[in-house]
């Protein structure tokens, strides 16, 4: 149980002493950090196995100069049972070994090196500890300027006891390893400064167009999103986000100047009919009671601007509601051409005249498709004064609805723009209705319930001969 908290507590300070790391240091330090710290590891490891395995060699190979010298030696005393002053002569020994063999009375029978001082003098400097690689078949002595095996094998010769001193130095491998450490070290610590130094300047170098991206976001307001990152043609993730960065900027600065320019034509139209009743409430007020005839027309044009107004905030509300997508969509099975009859129905209108031979049925909001043909309906009558048609035709899964009407027309240009919101063509040249308010909303509403319904609007039309909107309805029973 308290070892479970322990190892809890141990990774939670973890991972505080993580979290303050990178909160105490910049992303371009902790990169160089991190990796001269792998760095460091890296070359510890593999320093030291190096050097422990060259230890571990020279002295192996010590051992094994002593191990076969001492074999032959003891084979040849034991084949000849004599010794003399020429015994190294027969090469009992690696030529690395130094070999004496000294009798009873510390006499120096036969020496290979005579320069290598007295057992006595040595001993002294025997080690007590002697690595744990050495074999303890042998001494080890370490004198301040030398260190070499060495071992004492007495043997029995004709009777008589001698003593054969086998010395193996290793002093030269020893200074190797020494000088090898050394160097090792200078050349870790050089490398891992310069790789410190690499790795940060490499850092700052690759963060710091990260540091132009914070700068940029930070200068952003809704005042200047016009404001974009210079995106280098490195291609590289800095240069990808820059580019999403821009992308994202584009949509917002698109969808703010859309709000902007939906707000400003809202208030813009509803100011016409705010002024119309204003100006005939004043009236009123000034001569109302008395004229008769004024009281009747200021009734009648207050209330067609309250309508014109009730139109204009239920149709923004509209499409604020499908831009939030929070436009209820009731679909059912319907048929079109008794939809298409109760807008007709509506409006009342003797210049209208629907052609229909064929039902058609598929799946929509009923409400939703009568919204749609009356806003095409009311175009065609608004903009001619002529007969407007409506002809309806089946054909397998597809019917296809045409508003037909002889009026103004619109032109090739203005044919791109007419589903945009608030767009109307130049007004001195349209409407032949001039108490319906026009404020281009119409189609805008039209386009969002056709696309809900995968319906495709097309258009034609000619300049003073008519307009054409065709509506191409596929079958279809999904909800
Ligand atoms: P609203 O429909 O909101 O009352 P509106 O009729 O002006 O206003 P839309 O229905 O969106 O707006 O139409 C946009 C513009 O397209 C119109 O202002 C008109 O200039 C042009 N337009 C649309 N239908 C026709 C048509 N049948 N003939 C000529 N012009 C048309
Ligand atoms: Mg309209």
């Amino acid at each position: 149980m308290s070892y479970a908290i322990e190892a809890e507590n141990s990774h939670l300070n973890f991972q505080t002493r993580f979290s303050n790391f990178r909160r105490r240091f910049k992303l371009s330090s902790q990169i160089s950090l991190t990796y001269a710290l792998i760095l460091f590891v890296t070359l510890i490891v593999t320093n030291v196995g190096t050097t422990a395995g060259v230890y571990y060699v020279f002295h192996h190979q010590a051992e094994r100069a002593l191990d076969i010298s001492i074999e032959r030696t003891t084979q040849k005393v034991r084949e000849l049972n004599a010794i003399d002053e020429n015994f190294y002569r027969l090469g009992t020994v690696m030529p690395s070994v130094v070999f004496r063999v000294v009798d009873e009375s510390g006499k120096v029978i036969t020496d290979t090196n005579p320069y290598i001082p007295n057992t006595e003098k040595f001993l002294k400097y025997v080690r007590n500890d002697p690595p744990f690689w050495a074999s303890n078949e042998y001494k080890l002595v370490e004198t301040p300027h030398s260190f070499f095996y060495y071992k004492d094998l007495p043997l029995e010769v004709g009777g008589k006891i001698f003593h054969f001193q086998f010395f193996k130095t290793i002093t030269f491998e020893k200074d190797f390893i020494r000088y090898l450490l050394w160097t090792i070290f200078f050349v870790d610590v050089i490398g891992l400064g310069l790789a410190m130094a690499a790795g940060y300047l490499l850092s700052r170098r690759i963060l710091k167009p990260l540091k132009h991206v914070t700068e940029t976001a930070r200068e952003i307001s809704a005042g200047n999103l016009d404001k974009r990152l210079d995106v280098e043609k490195s291609g590289d993730e800095v240069s990808k986000l820059s580019k999403s960065f821009n992308k994202m900027l584009d949509r917002l600065e698109e969808s703010f100047t859309r709000q902007q320019r939906f707000i400003a034509d809202a208030s813009h139209e509803l100011r016409t009919p705010i002024t119309v009743i204003r100006g005939y409430a004043e009236m009123l007020e000034l001569y109302g009671a008395e004229d008769k005839e004024l009281l009747e027309e200021s009734a009648a044009s207050i209330k067609n601007s309250a309508q014109n107004m009730q139109y204009l905030v239920e149709s923004m509300l509209f499409l604020a509601r499908a831009d939030q997508e929070t436009q209820p969509l009731n679909k059912s099975p319907v048929e079109i051409r008794e939809l298409i009859n109760s807008v007709v129905k509506r409006f009342k209108n003797p210049r209208v005249k629907f052609i229909c031979e064929k039902e058609f049925e598929t799946s929509g909001d009923p409400e939703l498709l009568k919204k749609l043909f009356a806003i095409f309906l009311d175009n065609a009558l608004k903009y001619s004064n002529d007969e407007v048609k409506i002809e309806m035709a089946v054909e397998n899964q597809t019917a296809t609805v045409k508003f037909i009407d002889k009026g103004i027309g619109i032109s090739f240009e203005d044919r791109q723009k007419i589903f945009d919101r608030f767009f109307r063509v130049d007004k001195s040249r349209t409407k032949f209705d001039d108490e319906k308010i026009s404020a281009g909303l119409g189609l805008s509403i039209a386009k969002w319930i056709a696309d809900k319904h995968e319906i495709k609007i097309s258009v034609d039309s000619e300049l003073d001969k008519g307009t054409t909107f065709e509506l191409t309805v596929t079958q279809n029973f999904s909800s």
